[in-house]
């Protein structure tokens, strides 16, 4: 492989496991607020807007990329910012994500899978406990 590439790529993986830490903590964070909430639609329309961007991002990268392999390593600099970007979007999207499924109006029954109502204490079809 492309040193070049290999670099930015090694970089890439070591930016992952930090967004991923990070975006465990801003889930965490997202839970307490998630009180006041929009509807499950607008949610979802966000989370396709971000990945959307996300898109966006990772075609820039694509091309910061291919680049680095032709040896042109000028714009390689802006992959941090590039990454830090989809970041960014990733934890938004961890954050919307749980706020979703606290906003959720039913529960499936651990017994037999129907989908409860969070109100119920028991399921109406198989009786087991509601948590
Ligand atoms: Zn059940």
């Amino acid at each position: 492989m492309d040193p070049n590439v290999k670099a930015i790529l090694d970089k890439a993986k070591a930016t992952a496991v930090i967004a991923a830490e990070r975006a465990g903590k801003m889930a965490d964070a997202a839970t307490k607020k998630a009180g006041d909430m929009a509807s499950i639609t607008k949610l979802n329309l966000q989370i396709f807007e971000l990945n959307s961007d996300i898109d966006g991002v990772y075609k820039e990268i694509g091309q910061i990329v291919y680049q680095a392999h032709i040896g042109n390593e000028g714009r390689t600099v802006e992959l941090d910012d590039k990454f830090a970007q989809v970041d960014e979007r990733m934890a938004k999207i961890a954050e919307v994500k749980e706020t979703i499924a606290h906003t959720k109006t039913t529960v499936e029954c651990p017994g037999c899978g129907r989908e409860c109502s969070k109100e119920d204490a028991f399921c109406s079809k198989c009786g087991h406990k509601l948590a």
